[in-house]
């Protein structure tokens, strides 16, 4: 065979990777279809299930030579991958920290694959580029962040938090030679991808000193000063306070504002991770319990919890802009032309992340919020905080139920206090019947070594009626433990 008619052989081989659009309009349709199928049985379906094979079905199914039809994979996909363990788009979800899954922002995930701009480098796409930097820009603003600030769109939040890490590092311009002297301030309760980050970031040796907490699991402002001033006097350098806004667990927000001037008179870096909670920026009352954020270096947000986009974004904000792309800028000699290109003065997203090829994030936000405005996601944030206080009023009422403090954002912990039996034993038996119910989902927690509950309000479609059947569901769940325990005895 010559040449010409190997290339034309090949061609039409492959030919299925390009679908004309006859064979476009079909797929879609029964995708859509899916999606319409999924998103209307959603209350009724289970938020959590577990079943017998976890999905492993699938594997019956490898990837082969040749294709399969669409009906026959949505199939495997709802009985494989739909079906078992968690289901986030639920608005039973309260475990964990939600995630939800706005529909415009799948739009947007749709629209950014077709036409699969290049948003890592303002020269390829400065639409894209530009598109990231209005969402960030708006951010900014909601966050009080001054127009020098320089942001990124990550993937999550611990990518983020890893950015303001390595920001904070360089900004100090510290050696090697230091790392050992270096300290960092955290809680009990800062979530485990600091101390990721920071190991990540080369700073594994650096010593991490555990503020203590206030009943309500607040870092104790004092405790921070006297910490600071014997590591000085010690000969070591304090360098990066993290805070929390809120906690993971209990969705406390330390006190930003008494942590920002210590910051501030002792010249250390002050990162907020706000990967859960710094949204609630966007509603009155979130900014309220929220005052100070807006005095920290660095700031992460996760619009893939508080701004209910689907998984696969966070945002890291900077306040002197300049830090962070002194972190990410680079220089090769394969990407000149960019530079030339380049019309206006304008940073890419290659030049403020350790990323360069990456998905078009912005179209997920972009999309969504200009479909809606921010009026919406003002209103649903402003609804979650009051719903987390309504449960936390209501399940109060539940006799023999202890809460922690009242919340500060959208997260309540509770726990059954049995007369005679043990109470962790109890309390695990009270999650576990309230999975397997599956009509809401919560996850539990230790603190201070007591086996806790924790109801946690985020998603756009957890609205008053969600929350009464989580109060009801957990009423009827002790009752029935308390008649298991009595007929054991
Ligand atoms: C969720 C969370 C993170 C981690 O963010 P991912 O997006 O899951 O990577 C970090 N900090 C806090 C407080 C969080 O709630």
């Amino acid at each position: 065979m010559d040449l010409t008619a190997q290339i034309k052989k090949l061609e039409s081989a492959s030919n299925s990777l390009d679908p004309d659009s006859n064979a476009r309009n079909e797929i879609r349709e029964i995708i859509c279809r899916y999606s319409e199928t999924f998103l209307e049985s959603l209350s009724d379906r289970p938020v959590f299930k577990r079943t017998s094979d976890e999905g492993r079905g699938l594997d019956e199914s490898p990837i082969a030579e040749d294709g399969e039809d669409i009906v026959t994979l949505m199939d495997l996909f709802e009985r494989h991958v739909v079906d078992p363990g968690l289901n986030p788009a639920s608005p039973g979800h309260f475990g964990y920290i939600p995630g939800s899954g706005l529909y415009h922002a799948a739009l947007g995930d749709f629209l950014a694959a077709v036409t699969n701009r290049y948003s890592g480098i303002y020269a390829a796409s400065p639409g894209a580029v530009r598109m990231e930097q209005m969402v960030i820009r708006w951010l900014t603003k909601e966050m009080g962040y001054p127009e020098t600030a320089a942001g990124d769109l990550t993937s999550g939040g611990s990518i983020a938090n890893l950015s303001a890490v390595v920001t904070a590092r360089d900004a100090f311009e510290i050696k090697a030679k230091d790392y050992h002297r270096l300290v960092v301030y955290v809680t009990a309760h800062t979530h485990h991808c600091i101390g990721k980050a920071i190991r990540t970031a080369g700073l594994g040796e650096c010593l991490i000193r555990v503020i203590p907490v206030d009943a309500c699991y607040r870092m104790k402002p004092g405790d921070l000063e006297d910490r600071i001033a014997r590591d000085r006097k010690e000969n070591r350098i304090p360098w990066l306070i993290v805070a929390s806004a809120g906690t993971t667990d209990t969705g406390s927000v330390d006190p930003l504002e008494a942590l920002a001037a210590i910051a501030g008179d002792n010249r250390l870096w002050f990162h907020v991770d706000g990967a859960y909670g710094a949204s609630f920026m966007l509603c009155e009352r979130g900014r309220n319990i929220l005052k100070g954020i807006e005095r920290s270096d660095s700031l992460v947000v996760d619009p893939h919890k508080g701004l209910f986009i689907p998984f696969g974004t966070g945002v890291i904000l900077v306040k002197n802009g300049r830090n962070l792309h002194r972190s990410f800028d680079y220089q090769a000699n394969y990407m000149q032309d960019e530079k030339t290109l380049v019309a206006v003065d304008s940073l890419s997203p290659a030049e403020l992340s350790p990323e360069m090829t990456r998905h078009y994030r912005g179209m997920r936000l972009w999309l969504p919020l200009k479909l809606s405005g921010v009026g919406p996601f003002r209103a649903a944030l402003e609804e979650k905080l009051l719903l987390a206080r309504y449960f936390y009023e209501k399940v109060r009422q539940i006799e023999g139920i202890e809460t922690g403090p009242e919340p500060d954002l959208s997260i309540v912990i509770f726990r059954y206090v049995p007369e005679a039996s043990d109470a962790d034993f109890f309390n695990q038996k009270l999650i576990e019947k309230i999975m397997n119910d599956g009509r809401v989902f919560m996850s539990s927690t230790l603190i201070e070594q007591k086996f806790m509950l924790r109801l946690a309000v985020l998603s756009f479609r957890t609205h008053l009626e969600k929350v009464d059947q989580a109060i009801t569901i957990i009423r009827s769940a002790i009752e029935e433990i308390k008649r298991e325990l009595s007929s054991i005895d």
